[in-house]
C-alpha cells in the first residue's frame, strides 16, 4: 500500500459521510499489519480520527504489539480493537486454520486491556464443524470466554455460506448455517448475561430468516435488541412456531 494512500481514502470517506461519534475501521484483515496499513501513515490517520469519542480498528490476536501501543499513543480517543475469536470449540477452532489458540487470544486480550485498550469480539454462531444441536452450547461458551477475556462488546455472527470455502465444507456436509431460532437464543444468552454490550450481525440475514410470515418481525426484533440491548417477547408464530 502506498504512503498516504489510506488516510487519503478515510479524508475521502469521511466527506461523503454523516457526523457520528464512533469510527470504524475495518480492513478485512488486520490494522496493525505493516503490509495493510504502513505505520508512517498512522499520524496522518489519527490526526483524521481524533475528533471522534471512540475509534475501532480490527486485528489478528497475534498482532497486539508495539504497532498497536504506538498507534494508541498517536491517539486522543479511546481505541478499541475488535478481534475474531471465532469459537472456543476446540477442534473447531483449530479447523478453521486462524492460526490462533485461546491461550494466545487471552494473552492478546489481556496486553489490550492493561494499556486501556478496549476489546471486541467476534463469535460464530454454528461455525464449521460444530453441529446444529450444540450451536448454542458453543455460542454461549464462546460469549462466556469473550466476556471472561474483558470484552466491552461481542458481535455474533450467524456463519454465512456463499463464499467458495464454506460452500465446500458446505457440500462436504461439515457445516450448515444456523437457524434464526439458534442466532436468537445466542443473542439472548449474550444480553442476559449482562456482563457487556453483544450485538446481533443481521448483514444478509434474510437468508437464515426462512419464514416469511414471521422474519419480518423477528429481524426487527433483533434490531431493537441491539440498539436497545433489552430482550422483548418472543415473536410468536403460528406457521413455524418460532423454529424457522
Ligand atoms: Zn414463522
Amino acid at each position: 500500500m502506498p504512503l498516504g494512500a489510506i488516510p487519503e481514502q478515510i479524508e475521502f470517506a469521511l466527506q461523503q459521510l454523516p457526523p457520528a461519534r464512533h469510527i470504524k475501521l475495518y480492513n478485512s484483515g488486520s490494522f496493525f499489519d505493516i503490509q495493510a496499513i504502513p505505520p508512517d501513515d498512522y499520524p496522518a490517520i489519527a490526526a483524521l480520527l481524533n475528533p471522534f469519542e471512540r475509534v475501532i480498528v480490527e486485528s489478528h490476536p497475534a498482532l497486539i504489539g508495539d504497532q498497536c501501543l504506538r498507534f494508541r499513543d498517536l491517539l486522543s480517543t479511546q481505541l478499541e480493537v475488535a478481534m475474531g475469536l471465532e469459537t472456543v470449540h476446540p477442534e473447531a477452532l483449530e479447523k478453521l486454520n486462524k492460526r490462533v489458540t485461546l491461550e494466545q487470544f487471552a494473552a492478546a486480550a489481556k496486553r489490550l486491556r492493561e494499556q486501556a485498550i478496549d476489546l471486541r469480539v467476534f463469535v460464530l454462531v454454528q461455525p464449521p464443524f460444530v453441529c446444529s444441536d450444540e450451536a448454542l452450547h458453543w455460542a454461549q461458551r464462546s460469549l462466556d470466554f469473550a466476556f471472561d477475556c474483558n470484552a466491552n462488546a461481542v458481535t455474533l455472527i450467524p456463519t454465512r455460506a456463499g463464499n467458495g470455502a464454506m460452500d465446500l465444507l458446505q457440500q462436504a456436509g461439515a457445516f450448515t448455517p444456523p437457524d434464526l431460532q439458534t442466532f436468537e437464543r445466542s443473542v439472548e444468552y449474550g444480553i442476559s448475561r449482562w456482563r457487556g454490550r453483544v450485538f446481533a450481525d443481521l448483514w444478509e440475514i434474510e437468508r437464515i430468516a426462512t419464514c416469511m410470515h414471521c422474519n419480518t418481525a423477528r429481524i426487527a426484533r433483533l434490531e431493537h435488541i441491539n440498539l436497545t440491548q433489552i430482550i422483548p417477547p418472543v415473536v410468536t408464530c403460528e406457521h413455524c412456531k418460532g423454529a424457522a
